[in-house]
């Protein structure tokens, strides 16, 4: 089967290829490969197989032999279904990843999104897992993975810094055009870990989706994350559901970013914490997407 992605890579610092999925919306992540002669490294697969093949033959493209080792930045299906697919010799993630990755879903159930045909999807658990940071050599550059010390978009995120490119792959810590989503994670962890990411010192930030873009990202992150809790202490002041103060509300400046439902996912993660659930502690993740499609009208839109 050819399948016609709109994808790009782009050199993004020496011998540094983002892989972007255009447009980003649900499930259209960005990845890294970076060649070497002697072992090469993927940051992050893809979501279904057969863009996972995809992604394979421009890596192959770029001189990427049979030795790979891979980041996961998280567990999301999206940045690890394609896992099996790559089979690398070793797989590297902050130390939550393997049963955030056990527990969650790879595969949405049926009537969540609009159907995707994901493949043959095998889960692929890292073999290594560090809890703050771990460097690694990657085609000649050194390399930090870091976690910021807080639940944000889920409980084990970690970003990919190039400090002599000034490179950084974010993971889902950065949307770029698209609603930054929080249920699996934290608002306020979130928040927390901002001062820290615009404190890299960096010319470009590869997002989990959307374009590669600049530190100011982080503002707009900001920015976005303060009105969800502002609105969560009104839901909360005034006693109504999540979905219905999402419904309720105008998302402003926030409104043309791919994804809009996200408001109540997040609304659920933010009013939990305001109201004693620690960052990163349970929410009813089936309940917020529910309430997510009921906002949006049906399906989740997922052109993966
Ligand atoms: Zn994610």
């Amino acid at each position: 089967m050819i399948h016609a992605y709109d994808t790009q890579t782009l050199e993004v610092g020496d011998g540094i290829f983002a892989y972007i999925q255009r447009d980003g919306s649900w499930y259209l992540n960005n990845a890294g490969i970076i060649p070497d002669h002697k072992l090469s490294y993927f940051i992050d697969s893809t979501a279904t197989v057969a863009r996972t093949q995809a992604l394979l033959g421009e890596a192959r493209r770029l001189g990427v032999g049979d030795r790979t080792g891979m980041v996961a930045t998280h567990h999301h299906g999206d940045h690890t279904n394609g896992n099996a697919t790559i089979d690398p010799s070793f797989l590297v993630s902050h130390t939550t990843v393997p049963e955030e990755m056990s527990n969650g879903f790879a595969v949405p159930p049926p009537g969540l999104f609009t159907p995707v045909d994901w493949g043959d999807i095998e889960l692929r658990l890292p073999d290594l897992t560090f809890s703050s940071e771990i460097v690694l050599q990657m085609g000649g550059h050194r390399v930090e993975l870091r976690h910021l010390g807080h639940p944000a978009h889920t409980l084990g995120d970690c970003v990919v810094y190039f400090p002599d490119d000034r490179v950084l792959f974010a993971g889902d810590l950065a949307f770029n055009g698209g609603t930054p989503f929080a249920l699996m994670g934290s608002v306020q962890g979130w928040l927390c870990s901002l001062e820290a990411l615009r404190s890299f010192d960096v010319q470009t930030v590869i997002p989990g989706h959307g374009e590669p873009c600049g530190i100011d990202v982080f503002r707009d992150i900001e920015r976005y994350l303060r009105f969800v809790e502002q609105v969560a202490r009104q839901a909360i002041e005034a006693g109504v559901e999540p979905l219905e103060a999402a419904k309720s509300v105008d998302l402003g400046e926030f409104a043309g970013w791919h994804d809009p439902e996200r408001i109540v996912g997040n609304l659920y993660r933010a009013m939990a914490e305001l109201t004693g659930t620690p960052p990163g502690g349970p929410v009813d993740v089936v309940a917020a997407f529910g309430a997510m499609i009921s906002y949006h009208g049906g399906p989740l839109a997922c052109f993966a």
